[in-house]
């Protein structure tokens, strides 16, 4: 029956690790795989997330089942994280208005069921757009943009195709581009957006082009999906949420993917939100109801340990202010190695080549301008690990490796 089976297709980013895992060489700078590793290369647990564990171990909770949609606590503060503590949308009634493109005529309300961390909201919504929407959208997705977002969502069923995200001879996005391809698609497309820190490229759209691009969504009828897995990362909290944000106070219906795995260091866990902005609260209900029909029938029930741990830091006001400080720490230090690179690179070496977009960049990551044969001989002559993409983890460098990696990345560029 099943003789016909060919593998799945091989992740690129799984081999690129399982090479930099084996790689002994003293040599090494691993700056492949997307995860927020510390100076010393490693991964570390935050403070408040120990702190949460030995709150939860005297709480004894046991281990029965979660709720379908997870604990209503965890999800009012996961939104809160999303769409700011004091967003209109949490509440009945009329939104604040915090943008230039407000709608005072849309009564927002959001609902939220927990997911799989960020990957499960994403296939979650994928999944209740394939099964709701008639006739079924077309999921438009930037090129490039994190390899999963097209599986997912042909995983599903629906047709995806492609929208033009980067200018890569700029390092900007290509907003005209953007924009003409919101004009010419069919009424309620689906237009898959990273709310910030982009992967691969760190290139976000700015304030100005958040709202202008919020108002040609309205205007055409089209349905944002946004995915955020780096809230923090980039400028802070509540500033990488500004997209979602400007979207919320535009009155557009939209569905918002949240991830804690980068910003509580929770990759395990497979804690995360799904969160639905709808325009009056018996739809916001439907859709919750909707969406807990599908967890019944795909996985049943929330997972309790991650969401319990979010769930005790958020809801203290002395520990949420530490986990802000904390991922602002991690932020500070991602702008401090692409500053270092840069100075590396643009100062000392006077590598060829405009090496400015290291430091306007946002995040874990920055797309460097490097053919695949050039990242090749960085992994195979320099132990320099990056995908040939060209797209470098940022968390990788240290004070200890930046030279290194910054004298490989000159020999490379002058070579070819
Ligand atoms: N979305 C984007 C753009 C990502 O880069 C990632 C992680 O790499 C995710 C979603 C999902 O991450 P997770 O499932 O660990 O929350």
């Amino acid at each position: 029956m099943f003789g016909h089976v060919q593998p799945g297709p091989p992740d690129p980013m799984f081999t690129l690790k399982r090479d930099a895992d084996n790689d002994a060489s003293p040599e090494k700078v691993d700056l492949g795989v997307g995860i927020y590793r510390n100076e010393e290369g490693s991964y570390q647990e935050l403070e408040v997330v120990k702190k949460a564990k030995l709150e939860l171990d005297e709480l004894d909770l046991g281990h029965d089942y979660e709720l379908t949609v997870g604990d209503a606590d965890f999800l009012r503060l996961a939104a809160e994280v999303m769409f700011g503590a004091h967003s209109g949308a949490l509440r009945t009634g009329k939104i604040q208005i915090t943008s230039q493109v407000k709608d005072t005529n849309f009564s927002t309300q959001v609902c939220s069921v927990q997911t799989i961390s960020g990957t499960g909201a994403n296939s979650l919504g994928a999944l209740f757009i394939s099964k709701v929407m008639e006739p079924k959208p077309r999921v438009y997705i930037g090129v490039p943009t994190w390899g999963n977002h097209i599986p997912i969502f042909q995983n599903t069923g629906l047709e995806t195709t492609t929208y033009p995200y980067l200018d890569a001879s700029k390092h900007a996005v290509n907003f005209t581009a953007l924009l003409d391809t919101v004009r010419s698609a069919a009424q309620g497309s689906i237009f898959v957006l990273q709310g910030c820190c982009h992967n691969p490229t760190g290139v976000d759209l700015s304030l100005r082009q958040w709202e202008e691009l919020a108002c040609e969504m309205k205007y055409y009828g089209h349905l944002p999906f946004f995915d955020t897995a780096y809230q923090g990362l980039g400028d802070g909290l509540d500033e990488d949420a500004a997209g979602v944000r400007v979207f919320v106070d535009a009155g557009i219906e939209m569905l918002v993917c949240q991830s804690f795995s980068k910003n509580f260091a929770l990759y395990g866990e497979r804690c995360g939100a799904l969160h639905f902005v709808g325009n009056s609260q018996e739809v916001a209900a439907n859709v919750q109801d909707r969406l807990r029909s599908l967890i019944r029938h795909t996985y049943s029930s929330a997972p309790a340990y991650g969401s319990r741990l979010v769930k005790i830091v958020l809801n203290d006001p002395d520990l949420r202010k530490e986990w802000a400080s904390e991922t602002d720490g991690m932020r500070k230090r991602l702008k401090r190695n692409r500053q270092a690179l840069y100075d590396e690179l643009a100062i000392r070496l006077k590598t060829p080549g405009d090496w400015s977009y290291l430091v306007k960049e946002k995040g874990l990551f920055s797309c460097l301008a490097l053919s695949p044969s050039q990242c090749r001989e960085l992994v195979e002559t320099y132990h320099v690990h990056l995908p040939g993409s060209g797209r470098i983890n940022l968390a990788g460098l240290s004070e200890e490796n930046v030279k290194r990696a910054a004298q490989a990345i000159d020999k490379v560029t002058r070579t070819h």
